[in-house]
């Protein structure tokens, strides 16, 4: 049987780059469970759905039809047959998606989607890294790897503003603390780190030297 490398954190922790670092030097197949919130949070929106009104959104949950492409190296998100990979990192979509991502009826779809896509990697590959908020406590707490990424809200910032292609950094950092906020203090699959999680503080190291740790884990 496969791997499967649960890497959960905080926004702008690195975990996206990590993740796709980790699984390209390991030939593993890969998962951005947050771009499949932010894909139903840009289809709520799309469909005037008021996202602040959690019994609307739960209404609505199982109509969104997700696909997700799992190369590391060219990930793809759509929704409804469109491509939203750019759409989900839009302003709007930032403020949307903890509120939407709370709601019990989101959660339990994408949770059943991303176990049934981890099944189909250990069925056909060597195995699957996977980012998200909950991987290691919900989705798959048997994963062999696990580790909880954290980072300095200042460098979070800096960083997620720089791949933004720079957005002012305040505002960016207003923004990451408002959804980590949310995010740790909401009922369901609250941001924790998982039993048995490794913790890895990024803020004093390049990317290449944190997936190099990562890379150490699964090896030993
Ligand atoms: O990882 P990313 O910042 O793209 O995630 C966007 C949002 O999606 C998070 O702020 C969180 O609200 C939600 N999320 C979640 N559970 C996950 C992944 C993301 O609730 N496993």
């Amino acid at each position: 049987p496969g791997i499967v490398v649960a890497l959960d954190g905080t926004s702008g922790s690195g975990k996206s780059s990590t993740s796709r670092g980790v699984a390209e030097r390991l030939g593993l197949r890969y998962l951005d469970t947050g771009a499949m919130y932010r894909a139903v949070t840009c289809w709520m929106l799309r469909h005037g759905v008021d996202v602040h009104d959690a019994a609307a959104v739960a209404a609505r949950a199982d109509e969104p039809r997700l696909e997700s492409g799992l190369d590391p190296s060219a990930p793809t998100i759509t929704v409804d047959g469109q491509d939203v990979a750019v759409a989900i990192r839009q302003a709007d979509v930032n403020a949307a998606v903890s509120p939407v991502s709370a709601v019990p009826e989101v959660r339990a779809r994408l949770v059943a989607l991303q176990r049934a896509l981890i099944d189909e990697a250990l069925a056909d590959g060597s195995g699957i890294v996977v980012e998200g908020r909950d991987i290691g406590s919900v989705v798959w707490p048997d994963a062999q790897v696990k580790v909880y990424l954290s980072a300095d809200a200042s460098a979070r910032a800096s960083r997620r503003a720089a791949e933004e292609g720079g957005s002012d950094v305040a505002a960016t950092e207003q923004s990451l603390l408002a959804r980590d906020q949310i995010d740790s203090g909401r009922a369901v699959a609250p941001l924790v780190m998982a039993d048995g999680a490794v913790h890895v503080d990024t803020t004093a190291y390049t990317l290449d030297e944190v997936i190099a740790q990562v890379v150490d884990l699964v090896a030993v």
